[in-house]
């Protein structure tokens, strides 16, 4: 029996679960996707250095200026990360609702995540 996390409170909970043990949610592991697009905003500094994208430490992409990467993720509780050569790793998380379209903007010098 695998656990994953609550789609309300984020603790680990049984796939087999009817009610959520923690927060009391119905079905806390039935849920849809997320959808979630990372933008690269073109900013001078450091415009040629690749960024790396991961979500919960799994990589899955790497951006230029202005590229953006669209993926799914489970609702939840998400931790984005980008990192790009000698520039301080950055990390956010972020609380998904499932269903929903996210997009994170990001940008080098700062490396700072903003999502709308
Ligand atoms: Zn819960």
């Amino acid at each position: 029996m695998a656990l994953v996390q609550c789609k309300e409170c984020g603790k680990e909970v049984s796939t087999s679960a009817t009610v959520c043990p923690h927060c009391g949610v119905p079905n806390p592991a039935i849920f849809e996707q997320c959808t979630v697009r990372v933008h690269r905003k073109a900013k001078f500094l450091g415009f040629a250095v690749p960024m790396d994208v991961f979500v919960d430490n799994r990589k899955v992409g790497t951006l230029l200026n202005e590229e953006s990467i669209s993926f799914e993720v489970d609702p939840g509780y998400r931790t984005i990360t980008v990192r790009a050569f000698s520039y301080p790793t950055k990390e956010k998380t972020f609380k998904l609702v499932e269903g929903k379209q996210y997009t994170i903007h990001t940008y080098l010098e700062l490396v700072w995540i903003v999502i709308e």
